[in-house]
């Protein structure tokens, strides 16, 4: 049964590994020299994975789950030219219902039909016969060792030139389906099992307001304090952005107003897990990949410093940074007036983020609003592939749009206009918040800053959605949009926004938004380092 198993996966669901040896960089020679190493690797590996659960009872339903993953991962893979890594697994733990319910359409149904169903029919049927306990483990290692000489035989005679091939194509490590799937999940959920947790570091000590607060306080009661807001986008390409150059009019609210758009910004990670947890550390991409304690974040520093801050989230959760300050979830707006507008079948448009956020805000305790708030609002920006559910009908200006989550069944054309039609859409929720910022400029110094949390691939080299490893990850899943609308709060530290307008081509990256936040909000902390600081060049003296 085993080797019947694993000869159908070799055969139906590994299409993307052998469509992918068709076009393997800095390799000129013969596939079919590729097909004779890679068709009897492929049996053997999975032939052991499988042989692993050949036991005498409840193979059958494990390998039913077998078969389904790769009915799975094998959609994923064709579908959106992606690859399954740990990564993609820890997101599809961290995913909402409403976000796989974006992922669900027929073609996933076919998929499964065939390459899980068949061999369904025929599990369900074929009788198992039952061998004692030494019989059965004796031939369960025999298939296991056969399995590594043969890929040992295939592998090493031509090491030479699989090596550079391997290392020149790192996808092909993560193909072979459904192995992949099941590595993936044992990295991402079994291997910390066995390891010891973490260990927490707090860094919020030292945490303080800076002289501009004291300034203000004495300015015969008449101070303002901040209200900064930071939003956290998603999926937004920087490429896509008229304010960067992008040859199509993406921006039409935000060019009027008096912004500043990084051309050059670079995320941490690609995918949302990733990158949201680096941004707000202060240990920056290197640093908080290879940590070995967990810290407190940004949001942690300032709220100890004496700012009320609060978190937003209209998306699948903030990842564990809002852990430790006020969080709301904009699912509690979908009764209100603007919430029977803005929200349908459980996802709402990001305009919701500023429905009854003035309440949100006077809920923090009067001591913190006395100091400052910084509010974050995490969006639901132009999350795939369902993109044409991330634009109002009035900001749809690109037609005809792709309708479908099949993106491959979509024109190219048609999927650039969907999505460039949700980053109008994002231009219109910053500008309104820019708006709804202008309406406190009273009793506050006001400010804003956007980032996106990674970029997209619409298509590029087969490539659909974000989530590749960043080494092999193209610039379209990493070029992300950094947008400050300075307001009269980066005066108040005495940035001068004529000199930054002068840096917009300078390189930043998420490493830059903690030290950069601090900054701009005048709380000292022994982590602050000025260098990241990316207003810091402009700050004149006080
Ligand atoms: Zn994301």
């Amino acid at each position: 049964m085993v080797l019947i198993l694993a000869a159908w996966l070799v055969l139906t669901a590994n299409w993307p590994l052998w469509l992918m040896l068709g076009h393997l960089d800095g390799y000129s020679g013969s596939t079919s020299w590729l097909a004779a190493i890679f068709g009897p690797l492929a049996f053997a590996g999975l032939t052991l994975l499988l042989s692993f659960s050949a036991w005498p009872r409840g193979m059958k339903a494990v390998w039913m789950l077998v078969m389904v993953l790769a009915a799975a991962g094998q959609y994923f893979m064709l579908g959106y030219g992606t690859v399954i890594d740990k990564s993609m697994v820890l997101n599809v733990f961290q995913t909402d219902l409403h976000e796989s319910a974006d992922l669900f359409n027929p073609r996933l149904i076919a998929e499964l039909l065939l390459v899980a169903g068949v061999p369904g029919l025929w599990l369900a049927q074929v009788p198992v016969v039952r061998d004692g306990v030494w019989r059965n483990l004796a031939r369960t290692l025999g298939l296991m060792l056969a399995s590594l000489a043969v890929m040992a035989a295939v592998v090493l005679p031509s090491y030479r030139e699989l090596a550079p091939l391997v290392r020149n194509n790192m996808s092909l490590r993560f193909m072979l389906n459904p192995a992949n799937s099941v590595l993936a999940v044992l990295d991402a959920k079994v291997k910390p099992l066995f390891k010891h947790p973490k260990p927490f570091v707090s860094i919020t000590a030292g945490a303080a307001l800076g002289p501009s607060y004291v300034q203000a306080a004495s300015a015969a009661g008449a101070g303002k304090t901040p209200l900064f807001v930071l939003v956290v986008g998603e999926t937004g390409r920087g490429d896509h952005y008229a304010l960067n150059g992008y040859g199509r009019d993406t921006n039409p609210e935000l060019a009027r107003l008096p912004v500043l758009s990084w051309h050059q910004a670079r995320s941490c990670g690609t995918n949302t897990l990733a990158s949201v947890p680096c941004m707000f550390s202060h240990l920056g991409k290197s640093g908080f990949e290879s940590r070995s304690a967990d810290y407190d974040n940004l949001l942690d520093v300032l709220q100890a410093a004496g700012l009320g801050v609060i978190w937003v989230d209209n998306q699948a959760g903030c990842k564990g940074v809002c852990e430790r300050v006020p969080n709301f979830s904009t699912a509690d707006r979908a009764e209100t007036p603007a919430g029977r507008t803005l929200c349908s079948e459980g996802e709402c448009l990001d305009e919701i983020l500023l429905d009854g956020l003035d309440e949100r805000i006077a809920q923090l305790p009067s001591e913190q609003r006395r100091h400052g708030v910084v509010v974050v609002l995490h969006e639901m920006g132009s999350h795939g592939p369902a993109y044409f559910r991330r634009s109002s009908p009035e900001t749809k200006a690109f037609k005809p749009e792709c309708t479908t989550n099949a993106l491959a069944d979509c024109a190219h054309e048609q999927l650039v206009n969907v999505y460039d039609n949700s980053i109008r859409y994002n231009d219109h929720v910053l500008a309104r918040t820019i708006a709804w910022l202008q309406q406190h400029e009273g009793q506050h110094d006001v400010g804003m800053l956007y980032l996106s949390d990674h970029g997209e691939s619409l298509g590029e080299y087969g490539i659909y959605l974000h989530g590749l490893p960043y080494a092999m990850a193209p610039e379209e899943q990493k070029h992300i949009a950094f947008i400050d609308w300075p307001g009269t709060l980066a005066a108040r530290t005495h940035v001068d926004a004529a000199c930054l307008g002068r840096t917009l081509d300078a390189p930043v990256t998420h490493d830059n938004l903690y030290h950069t936040v601090l900054g701009l909000m005048d709380v000292r902390s022994p982590t602050y380092r000025p260098a990241l600081d990316a207003f810091g060049a402009c700050r004149k003296a006080a």
